[in-house]
């Protein structure tokens, strides 16, 4: 099962980048996720609330991947320019029809990504989801990185 809690135990103290990768280290211990993870080694400049929205986010994103997906690989990619910070995570597996989606989430009330979304234009960040059936998905999350 998926109900086991995921705890960050280094979100605080060694950044965003490192907990995604411990994240991603976890699922493919306890569920096999294959996963390659591309660090752009730009820095990823957000304040505590925002850091930890994001993580939230990508953890949604990645349970997604592992609960609906069926693929054989995922890619996470960190990265930051023009002062954005933007994480990429990709499949190849099943993809959705997302108006399918929408009458399921009517019916089952699954608001994952709803959440997700809602918190990052919150935040004045963007989520971008791309499927395609029998192909794969990408969700990017981009937030407006801390200004100095
Ligand atoms: P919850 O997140 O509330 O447990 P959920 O995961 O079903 O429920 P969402 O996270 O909103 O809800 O995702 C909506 C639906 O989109 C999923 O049920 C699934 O059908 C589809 N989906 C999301 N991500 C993927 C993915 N990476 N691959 C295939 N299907 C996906
Ligand atoms: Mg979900």
């Amino acid at each position: 099962s998926l109900t086991f809690q995921l705890r960050p135990p280094i979100l605080a103290n060694a950044g965003l980048a490192a907990a995604i990768k411990w994240l991603a280290e976890e699922l493919r211990e306890n569920y096999g996720l294959n996963f390659e993870l591309l660090d752009d080694n730009t820095p990823l400049p957000l304040r505590y609330e925002v850091r930890s929205s994001v993580f939230q986010a990508v953890r949604e994103i990645l349970l997604n991947v592992v609960k609906h997906s069926h693929c054989t690989l995922a890619r996470i990619r960190l990265g930051s320019d023009a002062g954005r910070v933007q994480i990429e995570i990709s499949d190849n597996g099943t993809g959705f029809d997302p108006a399918e989606v929408a009458q399921k989430k009517s019916r089952t009330g699954g608001f994952g990504l709803f959440n997700v979304r809602r918190k990052i234009e919150y935040l004045g960040g963007e989520l971008l989801i791309e499927t395609e059936l029998g192909v794969g998905t990408l969700v990017v999350v981009a937030v407006p990185a801390e200004v100095a």
